[in-house]
């Protein structure tokens, strides 16, 4: 995502560079909200960028968040069953989708093939560009008019923005071309011309594009790469970082036909997949981390870079393939006043690249991925660009944290699949964003903690949405929060924490929110969030908390077995939410609406406690009660005198039928102490009341906690 600053742990709070903000705000935030610093950074990023001091997020309300309030809950919410939209249910008549969550038999995607050349100076920015797009049409219509996205409009100082953002011109289209005939703009004398609406480009078809038929556009272009300030690339003195700068198709999909709603900052992107060919000419000397494979290393890279290269191809270690010493034209490139750098990639939904002439480049492998396009069978390579500092910094440990990113992550959801990884520096505002085999991480004043965090939340993204490709803009949660649990559960491997700090913070960001009754619900388009700290809460936090709430109630063998089995079926595909959904409750082999209802279409919070424990003569009898809106089983931990333990459980049903009381007996013995969920899976807004330790309790443990 565009700043990720959720990745950002409590000590890099005061290093990040916000202009005119103080830090003793974010304590502000911090102080009224309880949230984390990360969260807190979420809600200063949403201010900044609106350029004002809006009220913070969870400013003090009536009611302080977390303070017990006795609310009328007698009556409670009965979720209701999920239900297809029109065009889901039509895609099911079509064959193209099954309601097990898996794409039928008929399922179609487009595919596109770009070939483009650009030439870039570095001291200007200017990009100027040739493309052309191949694009096939697998669906079983005959498409009308054709869509592309030109996403480098949003820094046009007319477009559309829901934040400002610097302007350095939007693109400028010199040429374009449908099958070899140029089409004008429209005018009163171009009627048939194409069509510019902000960052989308419509294209009326003269003969429309026949199912089974493909067809080719021509783009020639300029386009200023914006200055530091710009979401999610840019350049300043030292880097650039590359990104939405060249034509590229819209989604038309088998649900929802095109997907066309224009490029605004906040919501991200959807994205089809096809194959890229890059040409890039800039100065010798500068060096390029893309994605793809380099094509052409023998003309680019001088002779000692590209045997250094081949080391890390070969070993476990890290090796600096250009460092301080060899930077520069006829050192790390190949000499010359100009180079063209030639990339290829294939199966991605997208093509980035970064460029400097001090980059450091380290390299290494990583094992246990790798299978497609280029390097050996179960290798990819792993890069690392940086520029070194004066001072000790943590860039320098960036390509181990890579490595490990990806052979963590490809144990714990699926082999990854592309032959290399990359992570470069970009500008501060870079923030920490995804791009197939790229991520662009801002600036340098990353330490260990946010460096692993930053590194391994964007390599995450390679997962969700890069081979699974939902639609970030309507559905952000679908490859945030993914990637936001997968980031928690790494961290928990690398940092060898007892519990993931990540996902516990995710589950108080979320409560924090929750508590001051400003939530907005997950199923929301990423534009039409009333704050930015809104949607940070619903498109990370909240859903990472439901993730790990839901590995507690499905048990970790069939949550990890229903999560791999959605990014198996989905893998280069296009999933909608209902098919996550419907895979779940298909592997789980259980309706689980009343959990999707619960959890993303509504607020409703959960509040499971332990009422009274009443010893007798057939065992203890312990009330359990449900206080909130949301209903979860309820697991139970009772413990004996002498310390023996067993799980007691309310079943789900039992809140379905409108209870807001169940009781358990207790048989064996005294009971000590009992606590409800002790794994602490699911977000209770009161935990203190979950756990009971009785008048003389032997563990001695406290009631709160
Ligand atoms: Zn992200």
């Amino acid at each position: 995502m565009i700043h990720d600053f959720f990745t950002l742990p409590a000590r890099s709070a005061s290093q990040i560079a916000w202009p005119a903000v103080p830090v003793d705000f974010l304590a502000e935030i911090r102080m009224h909200s309880r949230l984390s610093w990360r969260t807190a950074l979420l809600v200063l990023a949403g201010a900044a960028c609106a350029g004002t001091r809006p009220a913070p997020e969870t400013a003090p309300a009536v009611v302080a968040a977390g303070a017990p309030v006795a609310m009328d809950t007698a009556s409670r919410p009965r979720p209701y069953p999920l239900f297809e939209s029109r065009s889901f249910a039509q895609a099911v008549e079509r064959g193209t989708r099954l309601r097990t969550g898996a794409p039928g038999p008929r399922y179609w995607q487009q595919w596109s093939r770009y070939a483009i050349e650009a030439t870039y100076a570095p001291e200007t920015g200017l990009l100027e560009g040739r493309s052309t797009i191949t694009y096939i049409n697998r669906s079983p219509g005959n498409l009308a008019a054709l869509y592309v996205h030109l996403h480098g409009n949003v820094f046009a100082p007319e477009a559309v923005k829901n934040r400002p953002v610097p302007t350095s011109g939007g693109v400028t289209l010199t040429r374009f071309a449908v099958r070899g005939q140029e089409m004008p703009a429209l005018s009163s004398a171009n009627p048939r011309g194409y069509r510019l609406n902000g960052t989308v480009m419509g294209i009326p078809m003269s003969t429309p594009l026949a199912a089974g038929d493909s067809v080719t556009l021509e783009f020639a272009w300029r386009y200023t790469v914006p200055p530091n300030g710009a979401p999610r690339g840019g350049r300043d003195s030292t880097v650039a970082f590359v990104s939405y700068w060249y034509p590229q198709m819209a989604v038309y999909d088998d649900v929802n036909g095109w997907q066309i709603d224009p490029y605004m900052t906040n919501a991200e992107f959807y994205m089809g997949y096809g194959d890229y060919d890059v040409a890039i000419t800039l100065p010798a000397g500068y060096l390029i981390g893309a994605t793809g494979t380099l094509r052409n290393a023998e003309e680019v890279l001088s002779a000692a870079t590209r045997e250094r290269l081949d080391r890390a191809r070969a070993g476990d270690s890290v090796v600096h393939v250009v460092a301080t010493a060899d930077q520069g034209a006829g050192k790390a490139t190949a000499a010359g006043r100009q180079l063209t750098w030639r990339f290829r990639a294939e199966r991605v939904r997208d093509f980035a690249w970064g460029t400097s002439r001090r980059y450091n480049w380290d390299a290494t492998r990583a094992v246990g991925g790798g299978a497609a396009g280029g390097g050996s069978a179960d290798t990819a390579l792993i890069h690392s660009f940086w520029v070194p500092q004066a001072a000790a910094n943590a860039w320098a440990e960036n390509a181990r944290y890579g490595k490990f990113s990806i052979e963590f992550l490809s144990r714990f959801l699926w082999p990854y699949p592309y032959p290399q990884m990359t992570s470069i520096q970009g500008p501060p505002s870079c923030g920490g964003m995804e791009f197939p085999m790229i991520t662009c991480i801002g600036g340098s004043q990353w330490e260990t903690t946010s460096m692993f965090g930053v590194t391994v939340h964007e390599i995450g993204h390679m997962w969700f949405p890069m081979q699974v490709g939902s639609d970030e803009k309507r559905h952000s949660w679908q490859d945030e929060g993914l990637t936001q649990f997968n980031e928690g559960n790494a961290e928990k491997a690398f940092f060898n924490e007892a519990e993931s700090s990540t996902i516990l913070g995710a589950q108080r960001a979320y409560l924090g929110l929750a508590q001051s009754d400003r939530e907005v619900e997950l199923m929301r388009h990423g534009d039409l969030y009333p704050s930015y700290g809104t949607f940070g809460t619903a498109s990370y936090m909240k859903p990472a908390a439901i993730l790990h709430m839901l590995r507690g109630m499905l048990g970790e063998e069939t949550f990890m077995r229903a999560y791999r089995e959605y990014g198996r079926r989905w893998q280069w595909k296009h999933p909608t939410p209902l098919d996550l959904f419907n895979t779940f409750d298909d592997v789980a082999g259980r309706d689980l609406d009343w959990f999707w209802r619960t959890w993303f279409y509504e607020t409703w919070t959960l509040d499971q406690a332990v009422g009274r424990v009443t010893p007798s003569a057939n065992g203890t009898t312990i009330v359990v009660e449900d206080r909130g809106l949301a209903p979860m089983p309820a697991e139970v931990t009772v413990t004996y005198d002498g310390g023996r333990s067993e799980r007691l459980s309310v079943p789900v049903e039992t809140w379905l039928g409108g209870a807001r009381q169940a009781t358990l007996t207790a048989p064996a013995g005294t009971v000590t102490r009992v606590e409800i969920d002790a794994g602490k899976f699911y977000p209770d807004v009161d935990r203190a009341n979950n756990l009971w330790t009785g008048a003389s309790a032997a563990s001695g443990g406290s009631a709160t906690r």
